[in-house]
Formats: structure tokens, sequence, C-alpha cells
């Protein structure tokens, strides 16, 4: 007898849908899987025939065969151990065939018929939502991620005995199904760190409200003991909560990681990879790619302390997801996309020994060497960080004096005001901040003030600024008039975003 049942398999962050076939068959006992599975599948048989028994049904002693559909694309994990013991149960005549159209199912069996909670539930639920299903059965512990997701209902079920009760039922299956709970976007992550606990350095800071506003990338010199690092970790602390697409998106990424009972992200992620970090882990990768930390830090920020430790051939392979916002990585004829939309922030030294440029002359670097320092992080990687600024050590004074700094909280309603100024900007394109604004953007800006044109010729003219580089000045301008709450880029405006070009002069 022939079967089939819908469920789903994972491309990067994108689900697709995968056809449980079985055919049961006179002949010697046997029980096989085809349709290029991983080692993972094959050990299915093991706990399907076993959750089965330990049931309270039997396992057919026929000759099985289990079909995965398309067969031409490779399939990993435990995620159907529960459509193939539900169809080998309805093809045996043990269970009715009820709902099994307009549903789909997905999860990994325990030995004694427990359901256990998989990864990726999210795109899942999206993608059974898009093929018009209308019931999604999913392990329980996956049911509050799942039933986020519109028009598709969800139904939890704890082992294999409760979920065959559920389909069986002579009621309605709505008595069933997971009542999400609402989207509470007001709900914001509180920090243990804020702004008011660094010191004086008001120009980095001023930066850094401006980067996180345009999402734009930013790079911060000084020497060791400035606060780089104490600087960066506080970017988060004034970045407006995620909304809901946006904590949709990110939670998807991270459901692909080991831990399936994730809940809906809301905060902006922040990743912290140290420069001995491989490429793989860094871009993403494996024999069944997953994502790395630029797609773990999409929607938030990437921070790389000691941006001149990171091996060289790491830093090149940033160039492309920075520009392009997303990555893709083939394998076995595959493509497998995932996003990285990040704000990047950058930390280093001014040379080798750190002090290159401070006031008590403790440099002990040659020119050359100050030289070579700076050739190696240097070229195409730079030339894409849009901000950078120098943090020079505290004087005393500052360090130690009573001066009143703004908190994290201040600052973040300014860099609100100035998302929601870029979200109306953009409403109808699929970018969001100034730092992904093309050219069209750029003209219709220059063209609402007529000097900005000879102000900009003139200053390139004077520095090494490339073309990335001019057009990056001009969003930065655009971010600093949306904190001004002002429809024009002003020649003020232009003038500050210059100074965060120190590395063109
Ligand atoms: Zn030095």
């Amino acid at each position: 007898m022939f079967f089939k049942l819908d469920s789903f398999s994972l491309i990067g962050i994108e689900a697709v849908k995968v056809g449980v076939e079985i055919y049961i068959s006179r002949g010697m006992p046997s029980f096989i899987i085809v349709g290029l599975p991983d080692k993972s599948i094959n050990e299915a048989r093991d706990r399907v025939k076993a959750s089965i028994i330990n049931s309270g049904f039997t396992f057919p002693m026929r000759k099985i065969i289990i079909n995965l559909s398309p067969a031409d694309l490779k399939k990993e994990g435990s995620f159907y151990d529960l459509p193939i013991a539900l169809a080998i149960l309805v093809s045996s005549g043990q269970i009715n065939d009820n709902y099994f159209n307009c549903s789909c199912f997905i999860g990994e069996l325990s030995l004694d018929g427990l359901i256990n909670p998989v990864r990726g539930i999210l795109s899942m639920a999206q993608k059974a939502a898009s093929i018009k299903k209308n019931y999604f059965f999913v392990p329980k512990g996956n049911e509050n991620v799942a039933g986020l997701i519109k028009n598709i209902k969800i139904i939890g079920c704890h082992d294999l005995i409760e979920c065959i009760k559920i389909l069986e039922s002579k009621e309605e299956l709505k008595k069933y199904v997971y009542i999400s709970k609402k989207f509470n976007g007001v709900h914001s992550r509180r920090y243990d760190i804020d702004f008011s606990e660094v010191k004086g350095q008001s120009r980095a800071k001023r930066a850094m409200e401006i980067a996180s506003s345009g999402f734009h990338n930013l790079l911060i010199v000084g020497p060791p003991g400035s606060g780089k690092t104490l600087l960066a970790q506080r970017a988060i602390t004034i970045m407006p909560d995620l909304n809901y697409d946006e904590s949709i998106e990110v939670t998807k990424i991270y459901g692909l990681l080991k831990r399936p009972n994730c809940e809906l992200i809301i905060e902006r992620p922040f990743r912290n990879p140290h420069h001995t970090i491989s490429e793989p882990g860094l871009i993403g990768g494996g024999i069944y790619p997953k994502p790395g930390e630029i797609s773990l830090a999409h929607k938030g920020i990437l921070f790389l302390d000691e941006f001149s430790e990171f091996p060289s051939k790491l830093l090149e392979s940033l160039r492309q997801p920075i520009e392009n916002k997303s990555i893709v990585i083939t394998r076995n004829n595959t493509s497998y996309k995932f996003p990285c939309s990040f704000m990047l922030i950058l930390a280093m030294n001014p040379c080798f020994c750190g002090y290159f440029g401070d006031k008590n002359d403790k440099c002990k670097c040659s020119k050359k060497e100050v030289e070579r320092y700076w050739k190696k992080i240097s070229g195409p990687i730079l030339d894409r960080i849009d901000m950078q600024v120098n943090l020079p050590r505290l004087k005393e004074e500052e360090f130690f004096g009573n001066i009143l700094t703004e908190t994290s909280h201040a600052i973040k309603e300014r860099v609100k005001k100035a998302f929601a100024i870029q979200n109306d900007r953009y409403k109808n394109d699929i970018i969001r901040h100034n730092s992904e604004a093309g050219a069209s953007y750029i003209n219709i800006w220059m063209n609402q003030n007529k000097d900005l044109g000879k102000i900009v010729t003139d200053l390139s003219k004077k520095t090494q600024l490339t073309a990335r580089g001019i057009s990056s000045l001009i969003k930065i301008s655009r971010t600093i008039a949306d904190l001004d709450n002002s429809d024009e880029i002003t020649r003020d405006h232009l003038i500050e975003a210059f100074q965060y070009k120190i590395l063109s002069i």
C-alpha cells in the first residue's frame, strides 16, 4: 500500500516541503529509507520501530520502503521520525487517515514515543502557511515559536500517543490548536551596562550615536586603556528594539542552531568573536552549512576587538557579505543563503605598541613599523568602514571628575527618532537604513541643497576620498541631519560627517 504525507527540510534559513512516501509490500521484512538521507535519518529506523512498539502499536513485519522526496535534495537531522511513524501506522491500517491531507508533521521520536523539539521550526511554520496547509503538528516545546506565524494552526504534541489521539479524535481539531501569545514589542531588555559609566569621550560617543542611528560601520582607534571595548559593548544599549518582522528574521537564524526551544528574540544581537575564530565560524559553513557569527549578528552588531590581530584572509572574506548583506554557501549543488545585515564595529590600537600619537610620546615604533601596521589592515576592508574615530586616553581630571554623562536611555530615544524617520523614508523600499541607500537617494539629497556639490568636490580634491568614501560621507551626513530632524542636509551636517573620515585625511 502507498501513502504520503508532508514534512519539511531546511536549506539555509528557508524550509522546503519534503514528501514522506511509504510503500508497504509483501516480502522479506525490511525497513529502508531512500531519498539522500544522512546517517541521522537512517538511525530513524530504530527510533521509529521502538517508539511504535512502546506506544502500544504493532510494527508491521513486511517490506517497508520510505522515500523522502525530492530525492535529489540531501536531507539531514531527525525531523522525519514522527511523519515516518505516522505513515507506517496509517498504511498498516492501525490508524485512520483523517486530517492527513490538510496537515503536515515534524518531530524527533525518543524510544519511548516522546516527541522532541527540532531546530528551524519558525522557517518550517512559515513554509507550512505558504503551501496552504491548515494544521502543523509540532513537538511540544516548539509550539510557542511556531505559533508566531499567521495563517497556520499549530498543534503541539507531547508524544506519539497524544498525536494519534488528536488525529483520531471525533472532536474538532481547533480544540487542540495552540493559542499564541501576542507579540509585545514594548518589552525592552534592560542591560547591566550603560553609557553613563563611560566618562568623557564625548566625540566617540557622538560617533557611536550617529553610527547606530544609520547602521554605519565604525572603526575606533585608540591606545590600550582608552575604553574602546567599553564603548563598543555599550552600543547595543542605545539601539531600538527589533520590530516584529526583524524579530522573526533573527529568531529564524538562531532557530537553526541546536537550541530548539529558543523564544522569540526581541533584543538586537551583539556578537563579539575572538580573532582566533575560524572562517566557517565567522562566515558560516560546514558539511550542512550553519550560520556564522556574521549571520548571528543580523540586525545587530558585529564587534571585532583587536581588529589588527584578525588574519588578513578572514578580513577579506568579510568584504562580500558586508556589501551584499547576505552570504551564499554552496554544498552538493545546493545553495544555502543566510542573511547578514549587521553594523560592524572595529577597535584597534594605532600601532604595534599601541601608543602612536599619544601625548606622552610613549610610542616605540619606527615610522616604517607604523606604516607596515596600517598596511596590513588597510585596503578594501577599510574602504568599507564608513566612520572612523580616535579615542585618546583620558586626562586624570576627566576620569575621576564628576562629569554628568548621558544615560543609554536618553541616547536611545534620539536613535529611535532617527530610526522612525528612516522607516518612513524607506517604507516602499527593501532597505531600512541610510547606510544602505543607493545612488538614486544620494542624488535626491544632493539636489535638495545645491551648495553641497561644491563642498563635496572641494573635500574630495583635498583628500583621498574614493567614490565609495564620498557616497558614505553623504549617507553619514543624512543620518546626522535625521538626528537633527532636518529635511535637508546642511553644510554643518556634512562638515561633521567629514570629521569621521580620519583615515582619508
Ligand atoms: Zn607604537
